[in-house]
C-alpha cells in the first residue's frame, strides 16, 4: 500500500516542462523546468539575456513555444486547441516597463480588461477597480492620468490591473528595474504584501535582498534552462553551481 499525500503541500498550480524556444538559430528556453506551487512564490534570477523574460512571455501565451508543455492545474495551455484567451484570462502579468495606456484615466486602465475579456459591465468593472486601486495605496488617483503619476505609482497601478480579474498566477518581469531607487521599496512592499495574502507568483527580479526575503524557491537561470534551484539560502547564500556563484559575484 502507498503512503497516503500529504495534502498541505500546495499542489503545482503551474508546471512547466521541456519548454524550447528559438529566435532562428538562437536557443533561447532549453529543455526547460519549473513548478509554482499553490500559494508559492518562485523568483527567477540570472544574467540579463538567459530567458527569463522569454519564459514568463511563454507562461502567459504571448510568446508561442517550439516543444513543451505549460500544465495550469494539469491542462496544457500550450495545447493549441486550448482556448489561449480564457488561459490568459487567468493570469496576470505586469512588465518592466509600466505600459500603461497614457491617453486613459488610471481608472479605465484598470477596467479595460475587465470590461472587454471578461465582459464586465461599466459599473462593476469599476467596483472592482476601485477596491483594488485602494488596496495598492492609489484611492486618491483612481482620475489621474499615468503622466501625473510617479514611476511607483504607475507600476502599483500597473499591478492593480493586473490583479483585478483575480486571477490563479501573478507574472511579474522586473518590476522595479525602470524605477527610481527610491521608488523601488514601495512596490517591493506590495508584492510582499501580496505574498503574504497567498498570491501565487512568479517574479523574475534582480532585486536580490527581495527575492531572499519573499521566495519559497529560487531559479537561477543560465542558457534557456534552471540550472540552479532551492530555498532563496541554498541558492542565494551556498551556491553549489559555478555559474551561479560567477552571477551572485557580478552583482557586488
Ligand atoms: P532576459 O529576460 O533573461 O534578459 P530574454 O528572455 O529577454 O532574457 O532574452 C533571451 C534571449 O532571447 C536574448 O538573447 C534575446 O536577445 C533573445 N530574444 C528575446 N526576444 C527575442 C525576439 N523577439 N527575437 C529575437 N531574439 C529575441
Ligand atoms: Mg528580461
Amino acid at each position: 500500500m502507498t503512503a497516503p499525500v500529504p495534502s498541505a503541500v500546495g499542489s503545482s498550480l503551474l508546471r512547466v516542462s521541456g519548454l524550447r524556444k528559438s529566435f532562428g538559430e538562437h536557443v533561447v528556453l532549453d529543455d526547460l523546468d519549473l513548478e509554482v506551487p499553490e500559494h508559492g512564490c518562485v523568483v527567477l534570477i540570472g544574467a540579463s539575456g538567459s530567458g527569463k523574460s522569454t519564459l514568463l512571455r511563454a507562461i502567459d501565451l504571448l510568446e508561442d513555444v517550439d516543444d513543451g508543455s505549460i500544465e495550469l492545474r494539469g491542462v496544457d495551455v500550450a495545447d493549441p486547441w486550448v482556448d489561449a484567451d480564457a488561459a490568459r484570462a487567468r493570469m496576470g502579468m505586469v512588465f518592466q516597463a509600466y505600459n500603461l495606456f497614457g491617453h486613459m484615466s488610471v481608472l479605465d486602465n484598470v477596467t479595460l480588461a475587465p470590461r472587454l475579456v471578461h465582459g464586465r459591465d461599466r459599473a462593476e468593472a469599476e467596483d472592482a477597480a476601485v477596491e483594488m486601486l485602494t488596496r495598492v495605496g492609489l484611492a486618491d488617483k483612481i482620475r489621474a492620468y499615468p503622466d501625473q503619476l510617479s514611476g511607483g505609482q504607475q507600476q502599483r497601478a500597473a499591478i492593480a490591473r493586473a490583479l483585478v480579474n483575480d486571477p490563479e498566477l501573478l507574472l511579474l518581469d522586473e518590476v522595479t528595474s525602470a524605477l527610481d531607487p527610491e521608488l523601488v521599496g514601495e512596490v517591493l512592499e506590495l508584492l510582499a504584501e501580496l505574498r503574504r495574502e497567498g498570491m501565487t507568483m512568479l517574479i523574475a527580479t534582480h532585486e536580490m535582498a527581495f527575492a531572499r526575503d519573499v521566495a519559497d524557491q529560487v531559479c537561477f537561470l543560465h542558457e534557456g534552462r534552471v540550472h540552479e534551484s532551492g530555498t532563496p539560502a541554498q541558492v542565494l547564500g551556498d551556491p553549489q553551481e559555478t555559474r551561479t556563484r560567477e552571477f551572485l559575484a557580478r552583482l557586488h
